[in-house]
């Protein structure tokens, strides 16, 4: 990946944000395709599956979830996603629940009236974002900063604006987004963690954009997660498609 990208084509996260909100959110309710199934992080946490990203990653596992939106899930209520997620929570001693496998900050009524059912609870809910609608508006962590409850995992796709575009097709300026993200939550007093997928990567531009982040707050980088791809068949084949091949392979696996 030497290519240096000069203008800013690709597609606008944000337009694809407002377009995938009409197929996957009605009001406060949202598309998910479960709501409570075990996974392994964080040493054991209760997740939902999600439907509907505003980003088109080439390495991304979830699948129907991200596109093929409208024939995927159903519409639940806050109320029924939090009833799902505190069930299998509580039946394994999970201190933490989720929703994955797609864009967590889609339908933010529908997130806000989670949180704050979640913020009655014993629990704690991790938002998983790619940071594009949070660092595209600075209002929107000052509206998360109430609830106590709440984590907030962004993830970086690439270590520079190369990457990005490359790996997600979408436009180089969109990269900012995360960075603008992550100083917001933090300005906010917002418990929140980088991650970023690296699998494209080199040593050069992952100290590069650990030097930004350290920029943005010192320690960001104690909790950064250097995060691998997992080759599915499925995403085996779509990287392919693309001419991407997975060259980073030293750094832990986050997934
Ligand atoms: S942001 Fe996450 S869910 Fe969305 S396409 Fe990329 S990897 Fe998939």
């Amino acid at each position: 990946m030497s290519l240096v990208i000069t203008s800013d084509t690709g597609y606008d996260p944000l337009a694809l944000t407002e377009s995938m909100e009409r197929v996957v959110v009605d009001g406060n309710k949202r598309k998910y395709v479960q709501l409570g199934r075990t996974l392994r992080f964080y040493g054991g946490t209760t997740s939902a599956t999600e439907v509907g990203c505003n980003l088109r990653c080439k390495f991304c596992f979830s699948d129907k979830p991200v596109w093929k939106p409208k024939s995927t899930g159903n519409f639940y209520t806050p109320q029924e996603v939090f009833d799902g997620l505190a069930k299998n929570a509580r039946k394994h001693g999970h201190p933490t629940i989720s929703a994955s496998a797609s864009e967590g900050t889609l339908g933010r009524q529908h997130l806000f009236d989670l949180l704050d059912l979640v913020e009655q609870s014993e629990l704690v809910y991790i938002l998983e974002t790619n940071g594009m609608t949070l660092g595209a508006d600075p209002e929107f962590a000052s509206q998360l900063a109430k609830y106590k409850r709440l984590h907030v995992r962004v993830s970086i796709k690439g270590c520079n604006e190369t990457e990005f575009h490359t790996l997600t097709g979408a436009r180089p300026s969109a990269y900012d987004l995360p960075f603008k993200a992550l100083k917001q939550l933090i300005d906010a007093g917002i418990s929140c963690n980088a991650c970023v997928s690296v699998s494209f990567s080199t040593e050069l531009t992952i100290q590069s954009i650990q030097s930004r982040l350290a920029a943005i707050h010192p320690g960001i980088l104690r909790s950064l997660e250097l995060e691998q791809i997992k080759l599915f068949p499925k995403v085996r084949k779509r990287l392919a498609k693309h001419g991407l091949y997975p060259t980073y392979k030293r750094t832990r696996s986050a997934l």
